[in-house]
C-alpha cells in the first residue's frame, strides 16, 4: 500500500482584488475547497482508486454555485449554459469526456459513464445527453445552473460584445452579498481575469492517479464552443508512469500548448521531475503564447504541485491523516 495518497483541486485562477475582498466571502471558499478535500480524502483512507476521489471531488464542487461549474456555470452568448467534462484513469490510460452539455447535472459523472461504459472517449451536445439519459443520470431544467451573479455577469459581456473569462469583478462587485437567491458572494479574486473551472487530481493507496477536470466554459462563449476541459491531454491527463494533471485557464491557449499531457511528456521525455515540468509548462510556455492560469498535478510518488501564472488559484491538497491545506492567494 502506498501511504503517500494524495488528492489535490482547484476551482479557478485569476488576479487578486484583495480590497473589494471580505473576510467572509475568503472564509466561504476556504470552507467549500476544505469540505470538497476532505470527501477525497475519506475516499482515499478507506482504500477507494484516485478515479473514485477526483470523480467524487469534482462532483462536489460541480454542484457548489461558487464554482463554474454545474451550478453556477457561465452563460454562453444566447444566454444559456454549456457544459465539458473529462475524467482520465491513469492506471489503464481509459478516458471519457462530454462537451456541450446542457442539462445532465453532473458532467463529470456523464464522463465517468463514458470513460468505464463507452467505446468511445468524447460525446458532444445531444449525443452525450442521450448517453448520459441512457446511463439513468440525474437531469435538470436549465435554470438549475442559473446564479443572478453570472447572469448579470453574463449581461455585462454582452453590452461589451467580448467573451469574458469567467466572472465579471465589477458586475460582482456591485452585487449584493450572498443570499438563497443568490448563493455567489462576493469573489477574493478579480473576476474578470478569473478563470473557475473546477479539477482534480489523485494518487490512490494501490499506487494509481487519476484526473478530472469541468467547467462552464468562458462567459458569453459563442454557441458550441469548446475550451481545453473536456479535451484529453489539454484540460486534464493522467498516467501512472508518470503524473495527472487537472487545468485552469484560457483554455484555446492550453489546447494549443497541449499543456496536461506537456507535463506528463516532459516527465517521460525529459526524465524531470513533476515540479520542474508543470513549472516550465505554466511559467515558461503557457505565457509565450499568452496563456494564463495553472494546473493541479501529482506523480505517483505523492509529489504535489500546484503552479498558477496568475496571482491567485482557489487551491488546495490533502494527504491521508492530515489537515487540508487550501490557499488562494501566491
Ligand atoms: N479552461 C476553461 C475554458 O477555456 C476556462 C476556465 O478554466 O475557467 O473553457
Amino acid at each position: 500500500m502506498n501511504s503517500n495518497a494524495v488528492i489535490a483541486i482547484h476551482g479557478g485562477a485569476g488576479t487578486i482584488l484583495r480590497a473589494s475582498m471580505s473576510a467572509s466571502a475568503e472564509a466561504d471558499y476556504h470552507a467549500a475547497l476544505h469540505a470538497v478535500l476532505s470527501a477525497g480524502q475519506r475516499v482515499l483512507a478507506d482504500g477507494g482508486s484516485a478515479l473514485d476521489a477526483v470523480s467524487e471531488a469534482v462532483r462536489l464542487l460541480e454542484d457548489c454555485p461558487l464554482f463554474n461549474a454545474g451550478r453556477g456555470a457561465v452563460y454562453t452568448a444566447a444566454g444559456t449554459h454549456e457544459l465539458d467534462a473529462a475524467i482520465m484513469d491513469g492506471s489503464t490510460l481509459d478516458a471519457g469526456a462530454v462537451c456541450c452539455v446542457t442539462r445532465v447535472r453532473n458532467p463529470i459523472l456523464a464522463a465517468r459513464r463514458v470513460l468505464e461504459r463507452s467505446e468511445h472517449v468524447l460525446f458532444t451536445g445531444e449525443g452525450a445527453e442521450a448517453f448520459a439519459a441512457a446511463q439513468g443520470l440525474e437531469f435538470v431544467e436549465p435554470e438549475y445552473f442559473h446564479t443572478e451573479a453570472r447572469h448579470r455577469q453574463w449581461q455585462l459581456a454582452r453590452a461589451q460584445q467580448r467573451a469574458m473569462l469567467d466572472h465579471d469583478g465589477a458586475t460582482l462587485a456591485a452585487a449584493p452579498s450572498s443570499t438563497d437567491d443568490d448563493p455567489t458572494p462576493h469573489e477574493p479574486i478579480d473576476p474578470n481575469r478569473k478563470f473557475g473551472t473546477v479539477g482534480a487530481v489523485a494518487l490512490d493507496q494501490h499506487g494509481h492517479v487519476a484526473a478530472a477536470t469541468s467547467t462552464g466554459g468562458v462567459t458569453n462563449k459563442q454557441v458550441g464552443r469548446v475550451g481545453d476541459t473536456p479535451l484529453i491531454g489539454a484540460g486534464c491527463y493522467a498516467d501512472d508512469a508518470t503524473c495527472a494533471v487537472s487545468t485552469t485557464g484560457s483554455g484555446e491557449m492550453f489546447m494549443r500548448m497541449v499543456a496536461a499531457y506537456d507535463v506528463a511528456a516532459q516527465m517521460a521525455y525529459r526524465n524531470v521531475s513533476l515540479e520542474e515540468a508543470a513549472h516550465d509548462v505554466v511559467m515558461n510556455r503557457l505565457p509565450k503564447i499568452d496563456g494564463r492560469g495553472g494546473l493541479v498535478a501529482v506523480d505517483a510518488r505523492g509529489n504535489v504541485t500546484l503552479p498558477f501564472n496568475t496571482e491567485g488559484m482557489y487551491r488546495g491538497f490533502a494527504r491521508i491523516g492530515e489537515t487540508p491545506v487550501t490557499a488562494i492567494y501566491r
